[in-house]
C-alpha cells in the first residue's frame, strides 16, 4: 500500500483525497482552509520559534502550547522533554497526545 504524505507543510497525515489527510481534508471542509485549525489563538511564527528553541514559551497561549507539543511529538522528544520544555505536566502532553490520535486515526 502507498503512503501519500499529506501537502499541508509538516503535516506527517496520510493523504486520502486531493492531496491532504483526513484532518486537514475536514478542517477545509469546515473552515474553507485546509491550513486552519480549531484553534484560532494558535500563533505560527511563536510555535516554530519555541520548536527550534526547545525552549520554555514566554506568554504563549494553551493553543499554540498543544501546537508546539505536536511538532516536537513529531521530533520524537518524549513526553517529559516536551512537558518540561512547555512548563506542563506530562499528563498534559499525554492527554493532547490521546486526542491527536483520535482525530487523526478515524481516517485511517
Ligand atoms: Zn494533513
Amino acid at each position: 500500500m502507498t503512503r501519500n504524505p499529506c501537502r499541508i507543510t509538516g503535516c506527517h497525515g496520510t493523504a486520502i483525497n486531493r492531496r491532504i489527510c483526513q484532518k486537514h481534508r475536514v478542517r477545509a471542509r469546515l473552515y474553507g482552509d485546509p491550513h486552519a485549525t480549531p484553534w484560532a489563538t494558535v500563533e505560527p511564527l511563536d510555535v516554530e520559534a519555541v520548536v527550534a528553541r526547545q525552549a520554555k514559551p514566554d506568554g504563549l497561549g494553551a493553543a499554540s502550547r498543544h501546537e508546539v507539543a505536536r511538532r516536537l511529538t513529531a521530533l520524537q522528544l518524549s513526553a517529559d522533554e516536551i512537558a518540561r520544555i512547555l512548563s506542563v505536566s506530562p499528563r498534559t502532553i499525554h492527554r493532547w497526545r490521546a486526542q491527536d490520535r483520535t482525530t487523526t486515526t478515524a481516517a485511517e
